[in-house]
């Protein structure tokens, strides 16, 4: 049974996540969304909001084989990647400046649980330059972010913006 996570604050979820999913689905049995709980963060949307959107949009991805489920964490991702007993962790890597502060969490992650490998899968191009952060600066300023985050995603930023 290959099972991993993909750990991440989807704080929105993007197309971005949703194209990393995609390329990690043929790799494993089991994928276990992960959403930090991050409330020092301040994020844009509550965690149950962040579960809720991801549910929601998963049935676009065409998950073949792959059973994909969504969780919510705190704490370390070591830690509950072992509780869920995932053998991998999956993140994304967009460009130079993802691959440094990734090192350093992967290095740090399998000091702590040196059984589980983290496994980094390259970005599409057409989303490298995506991130949440971004979307939501681009929405809150009026821009467009559409074919960059899920439909759905959109509306609910913009619920959130009134
Ligand atoms: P975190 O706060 O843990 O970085 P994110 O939700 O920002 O959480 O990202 C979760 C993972 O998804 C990270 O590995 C990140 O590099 C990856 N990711 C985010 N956006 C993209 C994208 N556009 N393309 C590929 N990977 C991405």
């Amino acid at each position: 049974m290959r099972r991993a996570i993909f750990p991440g604050s989807f704080d929105p979820p993007t197309n971005g996540h949703l194209d990393i999913i995609k390329r990690s689905l043929p790799l494993f049995d089991e994928i276990i969304i992960a959403v930090l709980n991050n409330p020092e963060k301040n994020p844009m949307f509550t965690v149950e909001e962040r579960c809720e959107m991801i549910q929601k949009i998963l049935p676009e991805v065409e998950n073949g084989k792959c059973c994909l489920t969504v969780d919510s964490f705190s704490g370390l991702t070591a830690d509950f990647a072992r509780r869920k007993q995932a053998t991998a962790i999956v993140r994304g890597i967009r460009a130079i400046s993802d691959y440094e502060y990734e090192l350093r969490m992967a290095l740090m992650n399998r000091r702590l649980e040196p059984t589980i490998e983290t496994v980094f899968l390259m970005a599409a191009e057409e989303y490298a330059y995506v991130s949440s952060n971004l979307m939501k600066q681009v929405f809150t300023l009026g821009g467009r972010v559409e074919g960059l985050v899920p439909e759905l995603v959109e509306n609910r930023m913009r619920e959130k913006l009134g």
